[in-house]
């Protein structure tokens, strides 16, 4: 049976794209291009695949982006002088240091050393902290930015939702529930964050009209544990072994999809749902930044 319950983050992704490429040409008029540093360390498969399709992405926009790949042996000082000269590159509206770092850098110092006006990830304390106030004039982190507005741009009613959160990461979970609880329009749910230590996860889960699943845990959502008609966001990417697929993996989701497409009202796929957003949430705060920067948006 086919069902058409799907929310289409691919197609929701490219309609930012273009809002994104008018803003872009509209900066091109007045001689001012937006400029996108990426920091890698080391060779982390993922990182490399993640970096080089926002890359593209920048390419295919008309964002200029620059990328600087260090060696893993690379000290937390000799990192934090590289982000201290893109800080002071005028030419550059964003910087993007790729997680995860190795384990002798504190990501946490790092992040706070990027400029928040340049912070378009949204990982900074002041930015975290705007988001957490409701303060719009922040950057909220792309990946639950992307979910808020994948929500949005849905008609998924949001107002007054329960919405269960699983995950409490600082990139996803946290954020995702400052977003969602905020007094404000496209908001004003009443939100649960759940963790590996929450009891009866189940039963939050099924009390959900939305549900984001951001845990890690390949499949961890089954079709039990979902309300009959609520909403389904998977945020997940897990590799699990599969002799016959190349590369002898495939990438699924947190969520069991083919079981809790029935159940759900709607659902994202897993691959495109969350991933594009996440994307398309990054190219439009690093336009935002080189708008701030040239005095035009608050
Ligand atoms: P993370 O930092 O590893 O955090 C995982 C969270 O899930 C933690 O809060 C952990 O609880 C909780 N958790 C793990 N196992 C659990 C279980 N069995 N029951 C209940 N809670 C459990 O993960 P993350 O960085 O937020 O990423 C989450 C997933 O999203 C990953 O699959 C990642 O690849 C994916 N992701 C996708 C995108 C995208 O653009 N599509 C972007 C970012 C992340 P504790 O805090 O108690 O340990």
């Amino acid at each position: 049976m086919s069902w058409n319950n799907l929310i289409d983050g691919r197609a929701i992704a490219e309609r930012i794209h273009a809002e994104t490429a008018q803003r872009i040409a509209a900066l091109e008029t007045r001689g001012l291009k937006p400029g996108l540093a990426f920091v890698r360390v080391g060779e982390d498969p993922a990182s490399k695949v993640y970096v080089g399709m926002k890359e593209r992405l920048c390419a295919r926009l008309g964002i200029a982006s620059v990328m600087h790949v260090l060696p893993e042996t690379t000290t937390q000082a000799e990192l934090l002088a590289l982000i201290e000269k893109l800080n002071a590159d005028p030419q550059l509206h964003g910087i993007l240091v790729q997680a995860p770092l190795p384990r002798h850098i504190r990501a946490a110092t790092v992040f706070s050393t990027v400029r928040p006006e340049k912070d378009v990830d949204g990982f900074h304390p002041i930015n975290v902290g705007k988001l957490m106030l409701g303060d719009a004039s922040g950057f909220a982190p792309c990946t639950p930015a992307g979910v808020h507005e994948l929500l949005i741009r849905s008609q998924v009613a949001i107002q007054g939702a329960e919405v269960v959160v699983l995950g409490r990461s600082n990139i996803v979970g946290k954020p995702m529930i400052a977003l969602l609880l905020q007094k404000a329009p496209h908001a004003n749910a009443t939100v649960t964050l759940c963790h590996s230590q929450t009891r009866d996860l189940a039963t939050h889960c099924r009390r959900a009209d939305i549900l984001i699943a951001a845990l890690g845990v390949a499949e961890f959502v089954k079709a039990d544990m979902v309300k009959p008609g609520g909403v389904v966001i998977d945020v997940g990417v897990n590799r699990v072994n599969d002799p016959d697929a190349k590369g002898g993996y495939r990438l699924v989701g947190d969520v069991d999809f083919a079981r809790v497409q029935p159940v759900a009202g709607r659902i994202t796929p897993n691959p495109g749902g969350v991933g594009p957003m996440t994307l398309a949430l990054l190219m439009r705060n690093t336009v935002r930044a080189a708008e701030m920067a040239a005095g035009q948006r608050a």
